[in-house]
């Protein structure tokens, strides 16, 4: 039999290293304040921008799907057929994304998986930001290309790196905002490289719809792209609220993808009340760009503070704050802390950041009230100073 003490003594290893994440169970919705351990905290950790996770209108829209088409997409929806929520869906995300069409799979990670083994082999180069998200490195390892990793940002080093690298057919993908640090790809400048190349271009808008733009359309809008960018990768599970991914382009590409993608083939699709709420979602965000302005503002609001108190917050564009801790333990400690003074804000090291850039991501929300940054300020300055990041 395995010898699974193996296993049990790198999580020991982890645990002492402050690298080993507890997960925390919740008993009640995400939302501004959550109930964990029958205590009453401050809700900064999760993606939830503008409190669409517990929105009546998405709940109801949930509710109506589920008695109109019932719980389950029945298979594949190559072999069982598709829903029209399903197509309509698509329809409204391709008009919300300003693109031609769009394909629902069941998550942001799968819709990278979906999208790019299908277009991409052995004979091809895709050009990587170094900080993609692990789903996209993912899919480009899954697709055999060849993989070229272009220093963070950086649009000298992605263009001597796309003059020295040839192949077959050639991408270059990178996050919308970066999760992490809250930073935003250079959209127009890679656009512009990709149309002097020849090479297509490939966003993940995960946190960038619901927030970026013009009513929270995402990246490509923010950049006045539309049109422009060959593939555009979303996620339902951020500011959409529920869960879900897609694909969104040109006709071609979704025709193509609905053929060849396997979690499109090989999975089942997104549930009706998933759908049903995505769908509510889109025409939410259509008619009111109030939530995206509150949620701006919050960000501002806090990150100015934390500055003022003597944080090192790093060197976000968005809502995504990091609080830089640097080393795991002391961010770990730091939550903990924070925690024992209702504040629910999880520290995250490696893998998820690089080793030596362990941090505090807080995520601010439209949900929020200012009364409630105030107390998360508070607490922030009090557990600063006992823990020493902040001088007294
Ligand atoms: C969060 C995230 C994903 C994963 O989205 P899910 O819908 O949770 O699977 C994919 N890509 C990026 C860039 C992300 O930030």
């Amino acid at each position: 039999m395995f010898d699974w003490k193996v296993l049990s003594d790198e999580l020991e290893e982890l645990k002492k290293a402050g690298l080993y994440t507890n997960i925390r169970t919740l008993e009640s919705p995400q939302g501004e304040w959550l109930t964990i351990s029958n205590k009453k905290v401050l809700n900064l950790c999760s993606n939830n921008y503008l409190g669409f996770a517990d929105d009546q209108r998405l709940k109801k829209a949930a509710m109506e799907a589920i008695e109109k088409w019932g719980v389950g997409p029945g298979a594949v929806r190559t072999i069982a057929g598709t829903l029209s929520i399903h197509e309509e869906t698509e329809k409204a995300l391709a008009d919300f994304k300003g693109t031609e069409a769009a394909m629902l799979v069941q998550s942001g990670f799968n819709a990278n998986q979906a999208a790019i083994p299908p277009l991409f082999s052995k004979e091809d180069v895709i050009f990587s930001d170094e900080l993609n998200h692990a789903s996209i490195i993912d899919g480009c390892r899954l697709s055999g290309a060849q993989i070229i990793r272009w220093n963070h940002l950086d649009l000298d080093d992605l263009e001597n790196k796309i003059k020295t690298n040839d192949g077959r057919r050639r991408l270059i993908v990178t996050d919308g905002v970066f999760s992490m640090d809250g930073d935003v790809a250079p959209l127009d400048g890679i656009v512009k490289l990709g149309e002097k190349y020849g090479v297509m271009v490939m966003v993940d808008d995960a946190h960038g719809e619901g927030v970026l733009g013009p009513h929270g359309k995402g990246i490509v809008a923010q950049f006045k792209l539309e049109g422009k960018v060959d593939i555009d990768i979303g996620t339902m599970s951020k500011a959409f609220g529920v869960v879900g991914g897609y694909v969104a382009g040109n006709k071609v590409l979704i025709d193509y993808l609905k053929q060849k993608a396997r979690p499109f083939l090989f999975s089942s699709a997104p549930t009706p009340p998933d759908v049903g709420a995505i769908f509510a979602a889109v025409q939410v965000l259509a008619q009111s760009d109030d939530l995206v302005k509150k949620l701006w503002d919050n960000s501002k609001y806090f990150k100015d503070h934390m500055k003022s108190i003597g944080f090192d917050i790093g060197h976000s564009q968005t809502p995504i704050t990091p609080v830089m801790l640097y080393d795991a333990q002391v961010a770990s400690n730091f939550s903990k802390r924070l925690f024992e003074e209702g504040i629910f804000a999880q520290s995250i090291g490696y893998p998820t950041v690089q080793k030596g850039k362990a941090r505090i991501r807080v995520m601010i929300s439209a949900v929020h009230t200012k009364k409630s940054l105030d107390f998360a300020l508070e607490k922030f300055e009090k557990v600063g100073k006992a823990l020493g990041v902040l001088k007294r």
